[in-house]
C-alpha cells in the first residue's frame, strides 16, 4: 500500500514540475524540513518552494491542484515536523518576502519573511519604539502574526495596523487589524489564507533608548534561555495566572530524557536537542511532561508549539 501511494505521489511531484515552468522561486522535491526548523528535526516534505516574490507565490498557488496540502513556514522556530515529513507542498516566506520599507506616514510596511530581528533592528535605526520585544524573537513576521508572538508584556498585534493576506485563489487583500480576532499565542485566519505582509503603527522614540531597550531584551534571554541550543522556545502555553515552565519544573523534569531531547535545566519549558533527537523522541518527551505534569497538579498543559506532519 506504501508502495502505491508513494509512486502516486512521485507521479503527482513530476506533474507539478511541468506545470511550476514560469515560476522564479526556488522549488525542492523531497526536502528535509530538518533544514528548517529550528530543532533541526523533522522528514522531507513533497515539495518545498521559497518564492521569488508575492506575484510569485500567488502564480504557484494558483498553479497548484485545488485539494493540494499546503504547510506555510516561516523559520521554523515554533514546528515540531514529524519524521514522515509532510505530504503536500511546505510554503516558505523566509528570504522570498523579504521586503521592509517605511511608508509615507511613517508606518513600517514589511513582508511576511521578514525576521522578527530585523524589524526591531530597522525600526530602531528609524526612531521608532514599539517593536523592541521582537527582537529576541527568532522566527519571521508572517509567523509573529499567526503565532501573535509576544515577549516582555507586549505582543505582535499590539502594533499592527494592517495585515495583508493571500488567498488560496491567488487573491491578496489587506485588512484593518480590527478585523482579526486575536488572542494568546493564536490569531483568527481563514483554512485557505496566510499572511504575506503587515503594517506596523509605531511612536517616535529615542533611537539611544530604543537600542539600550533591545539590549535589555536580549540580555535578559541570554540570562534565562539555553541560548545557542536547538529548541522551539516556550513549548507549552502558560496556564491562566500560572506559568509552564513553574508547573514543569515543580514536577521534578528538568534533565528529563527520551532519546537525544531533554528537558533544559536552564527554563523548563525549553525542550533541547542536544544529542541527535529525532522528532519522535521529542514528541514523546511532550507527552511525558504533560502526563507528569496532570498527575501531579490535575493541569493539562497545551503546546505552544504546533505539531505536524507524519510519523
Ligand atoms: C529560542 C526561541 C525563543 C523564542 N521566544 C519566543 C517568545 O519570546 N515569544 C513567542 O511568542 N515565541 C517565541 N518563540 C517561538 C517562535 O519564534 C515564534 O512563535 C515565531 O513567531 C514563529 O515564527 P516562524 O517564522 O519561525 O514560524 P514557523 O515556526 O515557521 O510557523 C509557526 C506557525 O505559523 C504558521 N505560519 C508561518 N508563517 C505563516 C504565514 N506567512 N501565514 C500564516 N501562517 C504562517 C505556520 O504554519 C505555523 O503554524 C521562540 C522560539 C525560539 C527557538
Amino acid at each position: 500500500m506504501i508502495g502505491l501511494w508513494e509512486t502516486v505521489r512521485k507521479g503527482l511531484m513530476m506533474d507539478l514540475d511541468r506545470s511550476f515552468k514560469d515560476i522564479r522561486g526556488e522549488i525542492r522535491f523531497e526536502e528535509s524540513m530538518a533544514k528548517h526548523t529550528s530543532w533541526g528535526v523533522g522528514g522531507p516534505a513533497d515539495c518545498w518552494f521559497v518564492p521569488e516574490d508575492k506575484m510569485d507565490l500567488a502564480a504557484f498557488l494558483t498553479a497548484l491542484p485545488e485539494d493540494m496540502p499546503l504547510l506555510w513556514t516561516g523559520l521554523g522556530s515554533n514546528l515540531l515536523i514529524r519524521d514522515g515529513g509532510v505530504r503536500g507542498v511546505v510554503i516558505c516566506t523566509y528570504r522570498g518576502l523579504s521586503s521592509i520599507k517605511i511608508t509615507p506616514i511613517g508606518e513600517v510596511e514589511a513582508e511576511a519573511g521578514v525576521t522578527c530581528a530585523k524589524i526591531a533592528k530597522f525600526c530602531s535605526r528609524a526612531g521608532l519604539s514599539g517593536s523592541e520585544f521582537l527582537a529576541g524573537i527568532p522566527g519571521t513576521v508572517g509567523g509573529a502574526l499567526a503565532m501573535n508572538a509576544g515577549a516582555h508584556g507586549a505582543e505582535t498585534w499590539n502594533v499592527v495596523n494592517r495585515a495583508e493576506v493571500l488567498g488560496r485563489d491567488g487573491c491578496l487583500e489587506v485588512r484593518a487589524r480590527s478585523q482579526f480576532d486575536v488572542g494568546y499565542r493564536r490569531t483568527s485566519l481563514g483554512q485557505r489564507e496566510w499572511f504575506t505582509g503587515v503594517v506596523f503603527g509605531l511612536k517616535k522614540g529615542d533611537p539611544v533608548l530604543v537600542r539600550e531597550k533591545i539590549r535589555t531584551v536580549l540580555a535578559h534571554r541570554a540570562l534565562s534561555q539555553p541560548i545557542g541550543s536547538a529548541n522551539a522556545g516556550s513549548v507549552f502555553q502558560n496556564p491562566i495566572d500560572d506559568h509552564a515552565a513553574r508547573l514543569i519544573e515543580s514536577a521534578g523534569l528538568k534533565g528529563s530524557r527520551v532519546g537525544g531531547a531533554t528537558v533544559s535545566n536552564k527554563h523548563a519549558n525549553f525542550i533541547i536537542n542536544d544529542r541527535g533527537a529525532s522528532a519522535s523522541d521529542i514528541e514523546q518527551l511532550i507527552l511525558r511532561v504533560q502526563a507528569t505534569v496532570f498527575k501531579t497538579f490535575y493541569v493539562q498543559l497545551k503546546t505552544e508549539v504546533h505539531i505536524v506532519g507524519v510519523a
